[in-house]
């Protein structure tokens, strides 16, 4: 007897329908548990906590116990409705209109959630004797600080031996199509608050002054125009973007002592956090050699760079996209950050999910078309990665 596929339909709405706005569980982690759990998965709840942030909970559920041991990472929290009444259709009531879900969430990323556990549950099902196992790692923190949620789940897995051996980030990875991209990294972020001193002085007597501003002025053009790298195989040359000069000199007859820039860098694997310090501290020196002036600087680090090299896994994952969408995907490292840059830690993870054209936008949706293609595609990841040795 073949079973008839899990509808991920029902599953999305009452996700939808759970008011799951962070750091809020809502009841969509309690959904998830029961839903898992009736279907052979060990479930865990963890609430993490730290002072000064929201206490937040979590679900891990897994199935099977030996290896190999593909995770699927995601979230079930999501970033506030906005204006309700800009809303077409309410943004928790999950209505159907025109072969779309309306709803938070829809796409970011209870969509995917419900189309990997749709999935997952018709593997139970069909192989209740699983060789290796699958699992779940769900936070409720994703859309805010991001502190106790995937970071925290991950140390606690790896204390209670349920590291994966491969992970798939449900993030909403495709720009038009559905399957047109897959994430496989992502680019550091470092920031720079970099400052000149000199000394102050009537504006009229500049030879008695020593004026930090032009000193500051050829440092920021230096940096701006000087190129970082060039790249590599995936990804684009590194950026930086200068996004303060201030000096704070209400008056128009004074010579400030003082100038301040602020810039942010995102780079590639070219590059790591030490690399770019020393660019700067370079570009320094060479304009304190020109101009003088006493320098400055602190760095505040956002990501580091990281990629999951194609090979193997990224390709059972192409392959299965291109199988469902006839379309092979592109694979990238554009945009912002994700929990990703918290796995890749632990084991090779990738990102894909459905489109992200209305993600954190008034109404949110997801086509029923495109969220059943989704499912289809971790259906055959699932089977594929199952049947493979990797
Ligand atoms: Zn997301």
């Amino acid at each position: 007897m073949k079973n008839t596929p899990t509808d991920p339909v029902p599953l999305l709405q009452d996700l939808i329908r759970c008011k799951s706005v962070t750091p809020a569980e809502g009841g969509a982690l309690t959904y998830l548990e029961d839903l898992l759990s009736t279907h052979g998965f060990t479930c865990q709840r963890l609430i993490f906590k730290a002072e000064g942030t929201p206490d937040v909970e979590n679900l891990f559920a897994r199935l099977g116990s030996g290896a190999p041991h593909l995770c699927f990472a995601g979230h079930t929290d999501v970033v506030p409705e906005g204006i309700e009444e800009n809303w077409t259709h309410p943004p928790f009531a999950a209505e159907i209109r025109d072969g779309f879900i309306y709803g938070r969430g829809a796409c970011d990323m209870k969509g995917s959630v419900a189309a990997f556990a749709a999935a997952a549950v018709d593997f139970a099902r069909a192989s209740p004797k699983i060789k290796g196992s699958i699992s779940f790692l769900i936070t409720g923190d994703e859309e805010g600080p991001a502190i106790n949620g995937t970071v925290k789940v991950l140390e606690w897995m790896k204390e209670n031996g349920h590291i994966p051996d491969h992970c798939i980030v449900g993030e909403p990875s495709s720009a038009d199509k559905l399957g047109d991209t897959i994430k496989i990294g992502r680019r550091g972020s470092l920031s720079f608050i970099v400052t000149a001193e000199g000394k102050q002085g009537h504006a009229a007597y500049p030879h008695k002054a020593d004026n930090p501003v032009p000193k500051l002025a050829r440092l920021v053009d230096r940096i701006s125009s000087a190129k970082l790298d060039d790249g590599n195989d995936h990804f684009d040359p590194s950026t930086l973007a200068v996004t303060s000069f201030d000096v704070g000199n209400p008056a128009g007859n004074v010579i400030p002592s003082r100038a301040v820039a602020k810039f942010n860098i995102r780079f590639s694997p070219e590059h790591n956090f030490d690399s770019l310090r020393l660019w700067v501290d370079q570009h320094i020196a060479i304009v304190k050699g020109e101009l003088g002036g006493n320098w400055s600087y602190s760095s505040i680090e956002g990501a580091d760079a990281f990629i999951t090299e194609p090979g193997a896994f990224v390709g059972l994952v192409q392959d299965a996209v291109e199988n469902e969408t006839g379309m092979l995907p592109k694979l990238s490292t554009s945009g912002g950050t994700s929990d990703a840059r918290f796995v890749k830690d632990y084991c090779p993870v990738l990102e894909f999910g459905p489109t992200n054209a209305t993600i954190h936008q008034t109404d949110e949706r997801i086509a029923i078309d495109e969220l059943k293609a989704t499912q289809t595609i971790y259906s055959r990841i699932i089977a594929a990665y199952f049947s493979a040795e990797l």
